[in-house]
């Protein structure tokens, strides 16, 4: 039994899963439920569909097809920006029956079936999500990069919220009687991947993958390199080298759901005047730096997470972001030690930034940056 996912659970997930998303108005109050008289759920998998044509998500909110399909059309519509919409939070008309056959492989989470329409039919929009991403369905239109990634991100967290496997995912020609053939087409590339077929058992694959890492994990892209590992510590001398030893005038609250940059008012060192007065960043460039910055959170429960990132900027104008690493809750408070090690050009500033991951809103007692800093001409 699993009930769907309420509209704040969506956004925390979808979040936590690193889904871009807007909300279409009214999007939490629409449904079937009401004019069908039966209530969305308890939800089995997630069902994805191809949309069969472009521009699509007034057809799919507003229009539907005609008084036998009225709309909603789906939970979620992805066009090819990878910027998913969320359009119903209720009952929606995009499964149409199900093959019993199929739909017991979903539920089992095993290999599913050829659909077979003698084995009994399920109405599958009682029970399972659906997503229509933007593709004509020709085998020639292509799904983007970008696209792809948000449908492994969308349906990883619908999985990870619920704790299914990627066998709870599958495609509207694995379960429809009606010989449905979508979802379907090239896909532009994904991770380290070229150019490729959709299939379920990619896309399947792919989410089991992403759900054997934390949500805020990425797969490394094709340029992806120097993000990945940054860069080797400088080596140590004595010329040019300053210490700096920075922390927080007195503990602030952190809010759940967005990037927070730390700022440091308290100053025990600072050779070479890296600290600049307004507290945000920590070095200022050309240069190198090695260092640590070490966390004492309160309030953060027992396995969330907070996730630290450097910050990079030119003026007020932010310019990179660095590889992200997770403080986990522990009983009693929580300490994390995060390593910094960056290079930076001349111009720039860094800056640490916090992301509460839990659900509810933490303390940052204490924030304790040690850096060893090498001017660079
Ligand atoms: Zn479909």
């Amino acid at each position: 039994m699993a009930d769907p996912m309420t509209s704040a659970q969506w956004r925390t997930a979808l979040r936590a899963e690193g889904v871009r998303f807007t909300e279409l108005e009214g999007w939490t109050s629409r449904g079937r439920d009401k004019a069908t008289g039966k209530r969305f759920g308890p939800v089995h998998g997630s069902l994805n569909h191809h949309t069969a044509g472009t521009n699509s998500l007034q057809l799919i909110a507003y229009q539907g097809q005609g008084a036998a399909v009225p709309p909603p059309l789906a939970h979620a519509y992805l066009p090819k920006t990878g910027a998913l919409v969320l359009v119903a939070l209720g009952r929606a008309n995009h499964a149409g029956l199900a093959a019993r056959n199929s739909f017991d492989a979903i539920l089992a989470e095993k290999p599913i079936p050829k659909p077979n329409k003698a084995t009994g039919t399920v109405d599958g929009n009682d029970c399972l999500y659906g997503i229509e991403a933007e593709n004509k369905g020709d085998g020639k239109d292509v799904y983007t990069r970008e696209q792809y990634d948000t449908l492994v991100r969308y349906n990883t967290a619908i999985c990870r919220h619920h704790k299914w496997t990627e066998g709870s995912v599958a495609g509207h020609l694995e379960t429809s009687v009606e010989g449905k053939p979508d979802p379907r087409g090239p896909v532009e590339g994904y991770g380290r991947r070229g150019r490729f077929m959709l299939t379920m058992a990619q896309l399947r694959a792919d989410v089991r993958e992403r759900l054997a890492h934390p949500a805020s994990w990425s797969p490394p892209g094709p340029d992806d390199d120097e993000e990945q590992s940054p860069p080797p510590p400088p080596a140590p001398s004595g010329d040019g080298s300053a210490y700096v030893n920075l922390g927080l005038g007195r503990s602030y609250r952190l809010a759940p759901g967005s990037w927070d940059e730390v700022e440091f008012t308290q100053e025990w060192n600072d050779e070479a005047g890296h600290h600049p007065a307004n507290g945000g960043a920590f070095v200022t460039g050309p240069a190198r730096f090695t260092g640590s910055l070490a966390l004492r959170l309160e309030g953060l429960p027992v396995g969330a997470v907070v996730q630290v990132r450097q910050v990079e900027y030119q003026g007020s104008t932010r310019k990179a972001t660095h590889p992200i690493t997770e403080v986990i809750g522990t009983a009693g408070a929580t300490f994390g030690t995060v390593a910094l090690v960056n290079r930076l050009g001349a111009g720039r500033t860094m800056r640490v930034a916090l992301l509460n991951q839990s659900g509810q809103a933490i303390d940052v007692v204490s924030a304790v940056l040690k850096a060893q800093v090498w001017e660079e001409g």
